[in-house]
């Protein structure tokens, strides 16, 4: 008896709030076919612009700032279905979505203003931290002026972006400051640094700041404000659901193609196709539920709360890294050579993804929130 190929859609939840209906889904996929083999990522987001998906979080308000909503639910399912079709739009889509969560908690109605202004020409935004060899500093001139020196790598959506919030260290005293910089100078840009073999859409390049003058409209809220829990490390929940829609996709693939050419009477095979469920399941379970602890308990909780969330948190970053590499090596294995083809239907998820979950710093991430996670459970 052969079963009938498993319905990764079936086994999710319906969804409360459908940001991306059908007929945006039909337009990125047709995008996709179109651009194959080119790493311009303007064409998918045009998509987003055209159905009002860029502004669908920022709800202006009364003193003409915005309110960041719908809530959790609509951010998770649109990463996923994002992270399904094409993994480096979704990177980006995280990006903007965590720009805008930011600027709504700590910016002024003023800087939410000059947000909505943003949104309002299609502008996309983004947060670029990492460093390059040279770490962004502010500078202070002769007549009180500030400016930027250095430059930041992996800064996704580089000559892209209209508009980025930047985090900046104080060299002496480890303060950090955030500032929401217009990135349009494509002369800053410099995409030959990432030259990766997957997520090539992400356009992730450096930017250099050298010269870029600073004003008080541009630092949103007080220093070390971008990295008040649970909304810092406890965010990483968005960029492990970005993943987990790349994630289904390979499982619903390896299902399909098994299925559809009988391999999945072999009981191996099948068993490759329930590894993969299992893991793909697993990673849901930890990302939906750490993403409604940070976005709604954590937030409104106490200290030993937020710190056993965003603990959590971190830790679903590290078992959706795990899942990922489990189901690219199923999908590999169980589909032999031919899934490496260019042209395969999971080949660039798999190549994307495989490069996507190298997230900074794991070993750290393991250490220490596994110190919060182990006190909480020996009490
Ligand atoms: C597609 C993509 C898009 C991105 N876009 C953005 C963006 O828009 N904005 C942004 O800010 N960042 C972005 N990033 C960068 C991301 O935030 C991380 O900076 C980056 O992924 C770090 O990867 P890494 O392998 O260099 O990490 P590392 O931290 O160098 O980890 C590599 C290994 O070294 C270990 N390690 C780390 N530190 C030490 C140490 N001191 N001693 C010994 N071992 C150590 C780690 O545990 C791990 O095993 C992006 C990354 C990717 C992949």
């Amino acid at each position: 008896m052969s079963l009938a190929p498993p319905s990764l859609r079936s086994l999710r939840e319906p969804a409360e709030a459908e940001l991306l209906p059908d007929a945006v889904r039909a337009d990125l996929l047709a995008v996709r076919e179109r651009e194959a083999g080119r790493d311009d990522p303007a064409p998918f987001v045009e998509v987003l612009a055209r159905h009002g998906l860029l502004s669908a979080f920022a709800t202006p308000a009364a003193d003409g700032g915005y309110r960041f909503e719908p809530g959790w639910r609509a951010v998770f399912d649109a990463l996923v279905t994002l992270g399904g079709i094409e993994l480096s739009l979704a990177r980006l889509f995280e990006g903007h979505v965590n720009a805008l969560q930011l600027i709504a908690l700590y910016g002024t109605a003023a800087q939410q203003a000059r947000v909505l202004r943003v949104l309002g020409e299609g502008g996309l935004l983004g947060v670029w931290g990492a460093e390059g060899p040279e770490p962004v500093r502010l500078v202070e001139d002769a007549r009180g002026g500030v400016t930027l020196s250095g430059a930041k790598r992996y800064a996704s959506g580089a000559g892209l972006l209209h508009t980025a919030l930047v985090p900046i260290t104080e060299a002496e005293t480890g303060r950090m400051h955030l500032l929401l910089l217009d990135v349009r100078e494509k002369a800053r840009v410099d995409l030959s640094s990432f030259d990766m073999r997957g997520m090539r859409r992400s356009i992730s390049g450096t930017y250099t700041f050298d010269g870029v003058p600073v004003t008080p409209a541009d630092r949103i809220g007080a220093p070390d404000d971008y990295r008040r829990e649970p909304f810092f490390v406890g965010g990483i929940w968005r960029c492990a659901a970005a993943q987990l829609g790349a994630i289904e996709a390979i499982v619903g693939g390896l299902a399909g193609e098994l299925g559809r050419t009988g391999r999945d009477g072999h009981p191996l095979q099948m068993a490759r196709i329930g590894q993969a469920i299992l893991s793909a399941r697993t990673a849901r379970l930890w990302i939906e539920d750490t993403a409604a602890r940070i976005e709604t308990g954590a937030a409104i909780g106490d200290a030993p709360a937020i710190a056993k969330a965003v603990a959590l948190s971190a830790y679903g970053r590290l078992v959706t890294e795990e899942a990922a590499m489990t189901v690219i090596d199923l999908s590999e294995r169980g589909l032999g050579l031919g899934s490496f083809a260019r042209s395969h239907p999971l080949e660039a998820l798999t190549r994307d993804l495989s490069v996507y979950i190298r997230q900074a710093n794991p070993d750290a991430v393991l250490l220490q929130h596994g110190r919060v996670l182990a006190a909480d459970m020996a009490r």
